[in-house]
């Protein structure tokens, strides 16, 4: 048997995760992964490894419930948000037998744990205004254990109407827990459902420190719910899922001055989104741009791939959307400094013209 046929089928069937990184590209202007444009500041205290780091470091699971307005047994905290989806399906879903739901287009990272781990995943495509189509959901809930909705949705940027959102924690009551994915919930802060913990018990938040607060390189992401679903985690997490840096850079993170930062770079951001949707309807090559609540914007192209390669051979680099459902033509921008905004209207004005 050859090492390839040892190997589970799901794996051998897997495509893995296209992550902006595996993509590669020699860029100097880098607006395809969502993260912030520059670093962010901070010191090891902790100077000793020779001990294991805290499973849930108390000062990080602390802060962060300051932050979310819970309380710290309502938080976990795992090697970045992509781990806490696994711990979910890992928890809640029978390999072979349960099913997680999504509604594409959205983040591709359910898709992929739930073929790595072997369950079965279910799309319902969202609606021409990229909103729940709630019947289809319902008549889909069959066996389905874990429903992934992402509010504000990559790459579309649009938040999910909590009308909907109330009634789909309705129609899940008892039988499924609903995941809301807030990895942008610091660019519209207001429209959290943190304050929602309490009146739903299977309702569960998924939080990054990836984006608004500026540390992609650290892997660091927080899973909110109540307790029972918190001790359910807990058991399937492993022994030492945060090494001993990480936490103490998260910690200075959820600092008061951490957070200030941090809401200081999210208005920065904001108003380089605001001259972008200026700027961008202006340009002959850009047929839609779709309005959005977070550190992107995805926008359709007259001759998308044209455009992508272009900039790409010009160092800025953009994520292609068009393998996407309901997304040909379109692209996704991360929202960089002002100068990178900038030099992707310069370069979209080139081509403009032509
Ligand atoms: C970036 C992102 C994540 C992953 O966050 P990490 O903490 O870096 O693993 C999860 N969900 C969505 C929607 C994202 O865009």
């Amino acid at each position: 048997m050859s090492i390839e046929d040892l190997a589970r089928a799901n794996v051998r069937a897997l495509t893995p995760y296209q992550s902006a990184r595996r993509l590669g590209g020699n860029g100097d202007v880098w607006l395809n992964a969502n993260e912030f444009p520059l670093p962010v500041p901070f010191e090891l205290s902790q100077q000793t490894l020779n001990r294991y780091p805290e499973c849930q470091p108390k000062i990080v699971i602390e802060r962060y419930a300051a932050y979310a307005g819970l309380t710290p047994e309502q938080v976990i905290v795992s090697r970045g948000a992509d781990e806490g989806i696994e711990l979910l399906m890992r928890a809640f879903c029978e390999p072979g037998k349960d099913a997680i739901l999504f509604c594409p287009p959205t983040y591709g990272m359910y898709s992929v744990s739930a073929e790595t781990i072997g369950i079965e995943y279910r799309t319902v495509a969202a609606l021409g205004d990229w909103q729940l189509n709630l019947p289809a959901i319902a008549e889909q809930l069959d066996g389905v254990k874990v429903v992934y909705m992402c509010s504000p949705n990559n790459p579309t940027g649009n938040l999910i109407n909590q009308d909907d959102i109330r009634k789909l924690l309705e129609i899940t009551a008892g039988k499924a827990l609903l995941v809301a994915d807030e990895a942008y919930i610091e660019f519209c802060p207001e429209a959290t459902l943190a304050g929602w913990l309490q009146e739903y018990p299977h309702l569960v938040i998924l939080r990054t420190l990836s984006k608004a607060f500026a540390l992609a390189g650290l892997r660091c992401g927080f899973t909110l719910a109540n307790k029972p679903v918190i001790d359910l985690l807990m058991k399937v997490i492993a022994p030492y899922p945060l090494a001993t840096p990480v936490a103490d850079v998260a910690g200075q993170a959820l600092s008061e001055q951490g957070i200030a930062l941090m809401r200081q770079h999210v208005a920065e951001l904001n108003a380089n989104r605001a001259w972008l949707f200026e700027q961008l309807p202006q340009l002959s090559v850009v047929q839609q741009v779709f309005p959005s609540e977070t550190n992107y914007i995805l926008a359709r192209f007259t001759d998308s791939p044209k455009v992508f390669k272009t900039l790409w051979d010009q160092g800025i680099i953009l994520r292609d959307q068009n393998k996407n459902p309901g997304l040909a033509g379109c692209l996704r921008i991360s929202i960089g400094t002002r100068e990178e905004c900038e030099r992707l209207i310069a370069a979209l004005q080139a081509l403009s013209v032509e």
